[in-house]
């Protein structure tokens, strides 16, 4: 359930016409809804509190907004962070240290001391390496750090193979066979504590099995270390649980999601951590945006829209579909393919889509577009970066600045030796 409704034939965030942002701030431009993102996470905490010990951290990178956050601090949720520039961000919206997990399959030196001197909670390391790595950079800190070890489960997860990360052949963590051995020799090392595992096999799951069968691999090699004598306090399940995208798709809710984890987990006896981000802000979010021009095509009208593939690059990437409606719809259709101006084919948001009809100068928004959206963004064909707002009932505030080409250009410098 979101807060994007038609109200007297406008579509609205919350208490918000979009016309009103719009002329204000410009297009294109992402909305949040406030009491969406407050609803999200309380029903997949809600959902989680069956399991005896949770901690939930937000996986920043599905919508690194300092509001987003903020708000999510506030609901009592820590972070997923892959990076020093995302646990900053994590810090600066006043999440506290213990409550960061550090992931990340290559997280430099640099990042990893920068980890040890905030204080973060849990690292989640990716290899060998990593941890002796990591060791080393806490040891000569006097510091000791917690960790788990992310370990590569190799199950298909029947998501779309580009954000599959639980097969042997990707590069995620280290391979299930090979992870009792590794654990053991990290366990010994003079500034690492270990004190679980971490698994995470990918992202936009519609079917419950495969993670379970992930989880049951995992609660093996959970007894196989305890049989050998080694803590297991901590065991992290990760993210990766759907949304709809299509009006009228189904997909498991979270307590569907924590009844499976609850029998999966029975009787294991640690705090379960989990990483969700999309289930989370992903319907919590629209891009707004203008047609610029409808085209005559040779089947169909191209709706050439002012968004394109670098303010929203799911559909290029992943051939990922969004519902468009239009944003003061007259209940006319047509059947068009929607586009952006970038010059490259692949900035095409959906092709022969039966649509509301739309006329030049109209608004209409991207739906489901609060993960993976603005945090993707870039500036290709020097274009703006995207704006953010937030509506909270009657009120918005703008949460991320429009970033002007001129800004971008002005940090750019011809070497004298060219002038
Ligand atoms: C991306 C990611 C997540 C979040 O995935 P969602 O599908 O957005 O829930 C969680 N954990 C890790 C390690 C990730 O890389």
């Amino acid at each position: 359930m979101d807060h994007f409704t038609l109200k007297n034939g406008v579509l609205h965030a919350e208490d918000v016409p979009l016309d009103a942002i719009a002329a204000a701030v410009g297009t294109p431009v992402y909305v949040y809804s406030r009491a969406t993102l407050t609803r999200h996470a309380r029903v997949f905490r809600d959902a989680l509190s069956i399991l005896p010990s949770v901690h939930i951290a937000f996986a920043v990178k599905s919508n690194p907004n300092l509001a987003v956050l903020k708000l999510l601090g506030r609901e009592g949720y820590g972070a997923d962070v892959v990076s020093a520039g995302e646990m900053a961000r994590a810090l600066a919206a006043g999440m506290p240290a213990g409550d960061i997990v550090f992931s990340g399959v290559g997280k430099t030196g640099p990042e990893l001391a920068a980890g040890v001197e905030a204080g973060i909670g849990q690292f989640n390391l990716e290899s060998e390496e990593e941890g002796i790595e990591l060791a080393a950079i806490a040891a000569a800190r006097g510091a000791t750090a917690t960790a788990a070890l992310r370990v590569n489960p190799d199950v298909e997860a029947g998501t779309h193979a580009k954000i599959s990360t639980g097969k042997a052949e990707n590069k995620f963590g280290v391979p299930y066979d090979r992870a009792a051995e590794i654990f053991a020799r990290l366990d010994g090392l003079e500034g690492l504590s270990m004190r679980g595992l971490a698994v995470h096999i990918g992202s936009q799951i519609g079917n419950l099995e495969p993670l379970r069968a992930a989880f049951g691999k995992m609660g093996e090699l959970m007894r196989d270390l305890r049989a050998q004598g080694f803590t297991v306090s901590h065991m992290d399940l990760g993210g990766g649980l759907g949304v709809p995208y299509r009006e009228g798709e189904s997909f498991p809710s979270p307590s569907d999601y924590a009844a499976m984890v609850a029998g999966a987990t029975q009787g294991w006896d640690v705090t379960l951590m989990f990483e969700p981000g999309r289930v989370i802000v992903g319907n919590a979010g629209v891009l707004v945006t203008q047609v610029v021009r409808v085209k005559r095509g040779i089947e169909h009208p191209f709706v050439v829209v002012d968004a394109a593939m670098n303010d929203l690059a799911r559909p290029a990437l992943y051939d990922a579909w969004h519902d468009f409606v239009a944003v003061h719809p007259t209940g006319e259709r047509i059947t068009a393919n929607i586009v952006g101006p970038i010059c490259e084919t692949s900035d095409t948001f959906a092709m022969a889509r039966d649509i509301d009809a739309v006329q030049p100068g109209d608004l209409a928004v991207f739906r489901t577009a609060g993960a993976y959206g603005a945090t993707m963004a870039n500036t290709y064909n020097s274009r703006s970066l995207v704006p953010e707002v937030m509506v909270d009932q009657d009120r918005w505030a703008v949460v991320a600045d429009r970033i002007e080409p001129a800004t971008i250009l002005a940090a750019e410098r011809v070497p004298d030796w060219l002038d």
